[in-house]
């Protein structure tokens, strides 16, 4: 493959887009490789294209491998099979909606689920059939409510999307870890240097939702990771170490303090700290806001339930509770803040003044973080205006309904595998495994006959990798202060031969090794401009090819020089040797191939 510059579509630019936010964002606009043509909507132009090809096709190679199917579904979709999977209504502003010339309703889809089920329900009946994996690469819709950084987080996009079909749970079990196998060899290939993070806390099932993500600072997920061992979760599923149990029956009677005008914890510690603790018959005491227990007043809501119930979740005093966890974790159960009103059902709770000494007599569901562990002590509302109590112990004066990890992470905290501290990252998912189990087979019907002749429903897997989210990601997590930088597996050529000079011996050098490179499959982009060293050197250093090959000066002495792009290395070379010393940097990595379109 031989790119010309002279002739390619391509037109660089000096300065940054006034939009760009991270890096990413400027450098492919700057190089020449994504337009912006509205808010999270892009076109893709030939280096663009290339790049864009090469992921595709490793994808495609590692689908291929694990035995998935290739097909292709429209990006245009009757209302009615959105309608039947609850997801028209469930999808709210994300949706793209539009209807046709005679008042039909349609939307662009966003995943497509319901039609994979609906196609395998239509061509497939016995239980011989199965298992089966199809995917494809398609582009996707989504009115993103805030479209970002360039083609990272569009509004149209491309994703590979697959589906696994299966009998059984353990069919399932395999389907999934082919796919999470088949991801882990995407990345790597792809050059990430990514993690797998539980996007689904283990109390619902371990490994039924991973993500993997690509830690950059820039990234929109937060995920936690430990600093000893490959734990990793996002922060909605992360479970973390409690302090061990302690032995509670060392600790004094419970006994309640006035407290007056002690809204927030911060008031109270304050007060706790100037009481006269003689008064009460004990020693001096100091408080910290850790050892109080802050009981936080939520309710719940069962699918298909008439009504909401109360739920409250104690947490140390020093934590605010992480509602986005807790709805992780409660999923299908709908969490929310309690107001005013549902407090107004439960006429002892005391607003500012709740403890968990008579949560069970009023039969409200209390569930604890375990950060609140057997045997702790606390100082905590005494259900009266005014007043806390302090030596509250659980499991003497309290025994909760459970425990939940409700409090927001913080760096620091253990590790629930090993006990070493966690540290919280970002990073850009670059793709989901998920199991999906029988929600859309029973939506859609899809069953099989079984061997006896009674019907199974069929359980699925869904996997997604962002395809033009990847390019974006590997622009982010590859670049440096002189633009692009591409592994050479996606690079959109694996040398950018660049001739200086008016020499014309130079020109004629340049197109000589580029054309003896090309016989050998290496892929070129040469650089034949009638430009300054300058301005080829700086758009080399943009567009981040990743190896450089400068055909110049060097020549009187029979020498061309060869710049590795990212480590900035630079070797001279004898003009005889440049094709083979070329040729091994290309074949190095043994998973570059593909190339560009154009040629
Ligand atoms: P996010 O949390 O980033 O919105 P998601 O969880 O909604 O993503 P999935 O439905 O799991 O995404 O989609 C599978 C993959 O598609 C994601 O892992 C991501 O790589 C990619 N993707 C999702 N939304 C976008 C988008 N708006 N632009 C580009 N890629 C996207
Ligand atoms: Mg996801």
């Amino acid at each position: 493959m031989l790119l010309r510059m002279s002739t390619l579509f391509l037109r660089t630019l000096r300065d940054d887009p006034a939009d760009a936010e991270v890096p990413s964002h400027r450098l492919l606009v700057r190089g020449g490789y994504v337009r912006r043509v509205a808010p999270g909507i892009y076109s893709w132009l030939p280096l663009g294209m290339a790049v864009l090809a090469n992921v595709e096709r490793i994808v495609r190679e590692e689908m291929a491998s694990i035995g998935a199917q290739e097909v292709h579904f429209p990006a245009l979709i009757p209302r009615e099979i959105f309608e039947a999977s609850g997801r028209w209504a469930d999808y709210g502003d994300a949706l793209f909606r539009l209807s046709d010339r005679k008042g039909g309703d349609y939307l662009l889809g966003p995943t497509h689920e319901e039609l994979f089920t609906l196609l395998v329900k239509g061509e497939y009946s016995s239980y011989k059939d199965y298992p089966l994996a199809l995917y494809q690469i398609q582009t996707k819709y989504r009115d993103e409510a805030r479209p970002r950084a360039g083609v990272l987080r569009g509004r149209e996009f491309i994703m590979k999307d697959s589906y696994s079909f299966d009998l059984s749970e353990e069919g399932l079990q395999r389907s999934y870890q082919a796919h999470r196998d088949a991801y882990e060899r995407i990345f790597s290939r792809l050059g990430f240097d990514y993690r797998i993070v539980f996007a689904m806390s283990g109390a619902m099932g371990g490994s039924a939702s991973e993500e993997f993500l690509a830690p950059t600072p820039s990234g929109e997920d937060t995920f936690v990771q430990c600093t000893h061992c490959d734990y990793a979760a996002n922060t909605e599923a992360v479970e973390i170490a409690g302090p061990p149990a302690q032995d509670g029956s060392a600790q004094p009677a419970s006994v309640v303090l006035d407290t007056p005008d002690t809204p927030t914890i911060a008031t109270l510690v304050d007060r706790l700290n100037s009481l006269d603790w003689a008064e009460y018959g004990l020693p001096e005491q100091q408080f910290s806001a850790a050892q109080t227990l802050k009981n936080v007043v939520l309710k719940t809501h069962q699918p298909g339930a008439d009504r909401w119930e109360l739920l409250v979740v104690g947490v140390p005093g020093d934590r605010e509770v992480d509602m986005k966890r807790l709805a992780g974790q409660l999923e299908p159960v709908e969490v929310e803040q309690a107001g005013a009103e549902d407090l107004a059902a439960q006429p002892d709770l005391v607003k500012g003044y709740i403890g968990p000494q008579l949560l069970a007599d009023l039969k409200v569901r209390y569930l604890v973080d375990p950060l609140v562990v057997e045997g702790s002590a606390w100082v905590t509302g005494a259900n009266e205006e005014g007043k806390h109590a302090a030596f509250v112990v659980r499991g003497r004066d309290f025994d909760p309904a459970g425990e939940i990890g409700a409090v927001e992470i913080r760096d620091g905290d253990r590790c629930a595998r090993c006990g070493s501290p966690l540290e919280i990252a970002r990073g850009i998912e670059l793709g989901h495994v998920f199991q999906l189990g029988r929600k859309f087979a029973e939506a859609f019907g899809l069953t099989a006959l079984g061997p006896e002749g009674k019907p199974v429903t069929i359980t699925m897997g869904s996997y997604g990798v962002g395809i033009t989210r990847a390019v974006a990601a590997l622009a982010e997590q590859t670049h440096d202060e002189l633009g692009l930088c591409w592994p050479r597996a996606v690079a959109p050529a694996d040398v950018q031969v660049v001739p200086t000079g008016k020499d014309v011996a130079a020109v004629a050098e340049a197109e000589r090794i580029a054309t003896e490179l090309v016989s050998l499959g290496v892929r070129v982009l040469l650089d034949d401009r009638k430009a300054s060293p300058g301005v080829k050197f700086k758009d080399a250093e943009l567009l981040g090819v990743p190896t450089i090959l400068v055909v110049g000066r060097g020549l009187d002495d029979g020498v061309v020089e060869l710049r590795d792009r990212r480590s900035g290395e630079r070797r001279e070379v004898p003009v005889g040797d440049a094709v083979s010393a070329v040729h091994a940097e290309a074949s190095a990595d043994q998973t570059s191939g593909g190339g560009a379109s154009a040629s």
